[in-house]
């Protein structure tokens, strides 16, 4: 029986280039810092992980997961078995709060390396493959108006199955681009709403009370992410779903969100709580009530893709479109060899072992 036990972790920040700004209502940027994981097991099986958290959204980039991994998580993990997730996850806890981009990372490692230990693909590690293919939004970050029509409709034509619209700049601009992208898309396409907290409970409330008109999919994080009663207050008072993102940073922020009955959907990134051990305990919890979930991006490459992709063909109630080929196509290059396989608006999930990618090792050079 192979043992797994981690004897090597390699951490490298890579500073990639968009290929043009990406805004959003927090923050904006033209280059993205990731940081990419490389663990060594004693059988010499290597896996990877990666993150690309914004300072604004999670308090975490690529060099603090650096700092954070270099210093406390490597000394915390080396020595234990890949295969024991949770106790590795105990004993990244104890070494350091939070970081749960810079856990994350660690985790895909993990899930690398037991499905190149055991030959099997990641998702069949966590409940085997639920779908063998992932329908995928796209989303439009803030920039002028043509340029975000044009967008949209670029990506719809390659099959794209909801449109995620940033928004959350001033009600004005909102309603003009949503008002727009409406006439120009038709009525059938589903519309997302994301304003990342970008606006208070009840300018959210007018806001969103008008644009819900125009037909909308869901309304993503609309209050800021410690106003769970102002997510409450909206979900009860509109008509579209009202999905938390920001909200739902960690395990335990999913709880106090069902307790408070504060959304109908989350977005359940990988990379924002922390990885895909602690992203299937979240999706559980949700399915305990009922509650469907979608998988979102950090803008993350290949490797964090490739994560997002397995988790999401094996949990159930991930079954909302998701963001996943999302931070491959904004950025100028890739970290990985071959791209994922994508028809109408689906991606296929990889059915080699492990996260089922090959990295382009020239990155740690
Ligand atoms: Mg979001």
């Amino acid at each position: 029986m192979k043992t797994g036990i981690i004897k090597n972790v390699e951490v490298k920040v890579l500073e990639l280039p968009l290929k043009k700004q990406w805004k959003i209502s927090l923050y904006e940027q033209t280059t993205r810092a990731h940081a990419v994981v490389r663990i060594q097991t004693d059988e010499g099986v290597t896996g990877y992980g990666e993150a690309a958290p914004s300072p604004a959204f999670m308090g975490e980039t690529g060099y603090t997961m650096e700092t954070v991994i270099k210093r406390y998580l490597a000394d915390a993990v080396a020595g234990e078995s890949v295969f024991h997730t949770d106790r590795l996850h105990e004993k990244m806890n104890a070494a350091i709060y939070g970081n749960y981009a810079a856990k994350a990372a660690l985790d895909m490692a993990f899930y690398d390396a037991m499905g190149k230990l055991t030959g099997v693909p990641a998702c069949r590690l966590m409940g085997g493959k639920y779908r063998d293919r992932v329908a995928l939004s796209w989303v439009v970050g803030m920039q002028d108006l043509d340029a975000s029509i044009e967008e949209a409709k670029e990506k719809l034509k390659l099959g794209y199955r909801v449109l995620k619209i940033k928004v959350g700049r001033t009600p004005e601009t909102d309603t003009a681009l949503v008002k727009r992208i409406r006439a120009e898309v038709g009525d059938d396409v589903p519309l997302r709403l994301d304003a990342n907290q970008g606006y208070d409970a009840v300018t959210a409330l007018q806001v969103f009370g008008r644009l819900e008109e125009f037909g909308l999919e869901s309304i993503e994080q609309p209050v800021r992410r410690w106003d769970i009663r102002g997510m409450k207050m909206l979900r009860e008072r509109l008509k579209t779903p009202v999905m938390a993102d920001e909200s739902v940073s960690d395990f335990h922020a999913v709880g106090q969100m069902i307790r408070e009955s504060a959304c109908d959907y989350v977005n359940i990134k990988v990379g924002k709580v922390g990885g895909l051990t602690m992203a299937k305990k979240i999706a559980a919890a949700l399915e305990a009530e009922g509650l469907l979930a979608t998988a979102g991006s950090n803008l993350e490459v290949g490797i964090g893709s490739a994560a997002s992709i397995h988790f999401s063909a094996a949990t159930p109630n991930v079954s909302l479109p998701g963001d996943l080929l999302l931070g491959g196509p904004l950025h100028q290059h890739d970290i990985i060899v071959e791209d994922f396989e994508v028809n109408d608006g689906f991606v296929t999930v990889p059915d080699t072992p492990g996260l089922g990618i090959e990295v382009d090792e020239s990155i740690f050079k």
